[in-house]
């Protein structure tokens, strides 16, 4: 789970981390009221979930409080461009007072998977550039583990500060890990973390994911989460408690088990064709689920049929047929419904779909879903 730069910041300062005086507003008739508050210069930033929003036109220096205005003004509901989610809504700025850079670091604590542990990423090559410098000097980017014997102080010296400031990097390393820790996070980055004219290390940026698996014992976690942000078949897949990731291609695909969608996948791409999701109902659905599951698929607009791939186990072969044949007649859809079942009662499914009077593509197997999926 993602939460904005203002709730990390938030979370920053609980911590002991340095971050800028910053207020966040929500609505156009608070702006002139917060920034007669603020001391200028300062820097209107856009709070969106995406990366780079400073590239897109999302954080913009301002020198006095009429420029302010006007920047807050045109930042405050704008679409911004992000890579990931096409254009997003500005519905929150956070105003906040300039920093004399001196310079720019990059940090984060992050999850190094092979080395089963957390490993610390630094670089003085900081701010907006950052993947280009991992890309073209990645000598300049240092990573260590954080074992047991842990000591921040000993690489941050090596990058070439002083005793004053490497020991204010290294604190803030210790801080970001005890959070790390606490709350359970995937990723904490500071980019950049400022070195100031003033000899200060402060946090002008921040960023948190969570691990969703954890949430369940952080409640303060999950009541960061902005749903506004969040695609909206995902969220709702969420609620319905369907495992359920919304992907680029035209066929929906409805399976039981993350093994088995993950081979319904690549069966559509040996067709020819790509994914529009990835969807697992899980084993114990019965109809009711399986209906609700199947509404979300073909809500999708991208998609142009879909294929139930379902090895009935403890889901049984009639109550899928029962709840897919259900969504469609409430549905009224017309897209090709190809359907793949193996396993208990799969005789019964396929008499519930074939006498429904609807039009249903029972394959007998995936050679034959292969073939039959090729020809849309
Ligand atoms: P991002 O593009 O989404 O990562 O947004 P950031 O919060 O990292 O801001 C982008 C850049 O804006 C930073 O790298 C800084 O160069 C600049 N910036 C942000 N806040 C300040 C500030 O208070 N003073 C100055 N001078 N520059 C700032
Ligand atoms: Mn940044």
């Amino acid at each position: 789970m993602k939460i904005h730069e203002y709730q990390a910041k938030e979370l920053f300062k609980q911590y002991g981390i340095k971050v800028p005086n910053s207020k966040l507003c929500e609505r156009r008739e608070d702006i002139e009221t917060i920034l007669k508050t603020m001391k200028m210069p300062c820097v209107i930033k856009a709070q969106v979930h995406s990366g780079a929003r400073g590239k897109a036109g999302g954080v913009k220096l301002a020198a006095n409080y009429e420029e302010a205005v006007k920047v807050a003004d045109s930042i405050l509901g704008m679409e911004l461009k992000s890579k990931q989610a096409g254009l997003k809504k500005v519905n929150k700025i956070l105003i906040e007072e300039g920093i004399d850079i001196e310079k720019e670091l990059y940090l984060s604590l992050t999850f190094d998977r092979a080395n089963e542990s957390i490993a610390m990423i630094v670089s003085t090559q900081g701010g907006m550039d950052i993947e280009e410098v991992a890309k073209n000097s990645p000598e300049k980017i240092y990573t260590q583990q954080i074992g047991n014997d842990f000591n921040p102080i000993k690489i941050i010296e090596k990058m070439g500060f002083n005793e004053d400031i490497s020991e204010k990097i290294a604190n803030i390393v210790k801080k970001l890990y005890k959070l790390t820790i606490e709350k359970d996070a995937l990723l904490v980055e500071i980019n950049p973390l400022v070195i100031t004219k003033q000899n200060e290390v402060i946090a002008i940026d921040a960023k948190i994911n969570f691990d969703d698996n954890a949430l369940f014992r952080h409640e303060e976690i999950l009541l960061l989460k902005d749903e506004s942000e969040e695609n909206p078949l995902e969220l709702q897949a969420q609620k319905e408690g369907l495992n359920y990731i919304k992907l680029d291609g035209t066929i929906g695909c409805m399976v039981n088990g993350a093994g088995l969608a993950m081979a319904t996948m690549d069966v559509i791409r040996i067709a020819g064709k790509e994914a529009a999701n990835f969807l697992d109902v899980g084993g114990g659905a019965g109809s009711e689920k399986i209906e609700k599951a199947f509404r979300l698929l073909i809500s999708d607009k991208n998609i142009e049929a879909v294929f139930i791939n379902i090895f009935g186990g403890i889901l049984r072969c009639d109550f899928l047929a029962e709840g897919v044949k259900n969504a469609i007649q409430n549905l009224n859809i017309n897209v090709a419904v190809i359907v793949r079942m193996e396993g208990t009662n799969k005789e019964i499914g396929a008499k519930i779909l074939n006498d429904s009077g609807l039009k249903f593509t029972v394959v007998k197997d995936l050679n034959e879903a292969i073939e039959v999926i090729r020809k849309i």
